[in-house]
């Protein structure tokens, strides 16, 4: 018996991606490796299409778009603008600084999707929305299709959230200047927990917060490093120690850094 995070019940609740996971499992009879059914679509609408270019084109999100597990489709708004200049915002009615963006392009590029495939999220990234964390990441983990809208400017006409937005995510209490930068902080959380992204597929349960617990040290080689050791366990081999020493270290951290987890 390991002494490991996911048996003992500390006020930590089980790891929701596993329970995920299975489901995503059960829902098919064969492995997901090999087959990845479960694969994720994700439409970006963006007036800055080339900002959303580098953050998905390394590493783990790499390798999950050339697996077939992700898909990542980024839709330019400018083509689906009404008028010859190909503008997507207006001053606002009622006066006020910043402009807005205008409900056109992003209905047209919207009901365009909508007529090629089921969304089950229409996600639009403002800082008012609930706030990022990693059990909205699980739960979105299991989507097929979601479309994510980022704003720029003052942000986007109402009547774009209250008739096609599903979910609004904020990725903190803070503003920045477009929703590129949040809607690929929300598709890498999201990404990552899909089974077969990650190589290690345990590794994104023993992350931080994925049971109410931070994460605990890590180390590597060299084993002294100019007389800073990595601690005697992780080098005993004894895998229940080590297990145990880490949930140790885990439930120290969260007591210390982050003791709302664990109330
Ligand atoms: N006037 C708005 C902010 C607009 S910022 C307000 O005060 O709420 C322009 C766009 O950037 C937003 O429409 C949103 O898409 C994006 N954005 C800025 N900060 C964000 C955050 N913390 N989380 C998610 N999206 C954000």
């Amino acid at each position: 018996m390991g002494f490991t995070r996911n048996r003992l019940k500390l006020k930590a609740k089980r790891p929701k991606a596993k329970a995920l996971k299975s489901f995503r499992l059960s829902a098919f009879s064969f492995p997901l490796k090999e087959t990845y059914l479960c694969a994720m679509r994700f439409d970006l609408i963006t007036v800055l299409p080339s900002l959303l270019e580098s953050p998905f084109a390394h590493s783990i999100l790499k390798r999950a778009q050339k697996k077939g597990i992700a898909e990542i489709h980024v839709h330019n708004l400018r083509d689906y603008a009404t008028n010859k200049q190909k503008s997507v915002d207006d001053y606002p009615y009622g006066g006020g600084s910043g402009m807005v963006m205008t409900i056109e392009p992003f209905a047209r590029c919207i009901e365009k999707l909508k007529s090629e495939r089921v969304y089950d999220e229409i996600i639009f990234m403002s800082p008012d929305g609930e706030t990022l964390n990693q059990q909205i990441a699980n739960q979105l983990s299991i989507q097929k299709n979601v479309i994510i809208l980022c704003g720029h400017y003052k942000g986007i006409d109402q009547r774009i959230r209250d008739i096609f937005v599903t979910r609004e995510i904020s990725i903190g209490d803070y503003v920045l200047s477009g929703g590129e930068l949040p809607a690929a902080v929300l598709v890498d959380a999201v990404v990552r927990l899909i089974p077969g992204v990650l190589s290690d597929e345990t590794s994104a349960l023993s992350d931080s917060f994925q049971d109410d617990l931070l994460d605990a040290p890590v180390y590597t080689r060299p084993a002294d490093w100019n007389g800073h050791k990595v601690p005697d366990i992780l080098l005993s081999g004894n895998t229940p120690e080590i297990e145990k020493w880490r949930f140790e270290q885990a439930v120290e951290r969260t007591k210390t850094r982050r003791p709302d987890l664990l109330k």
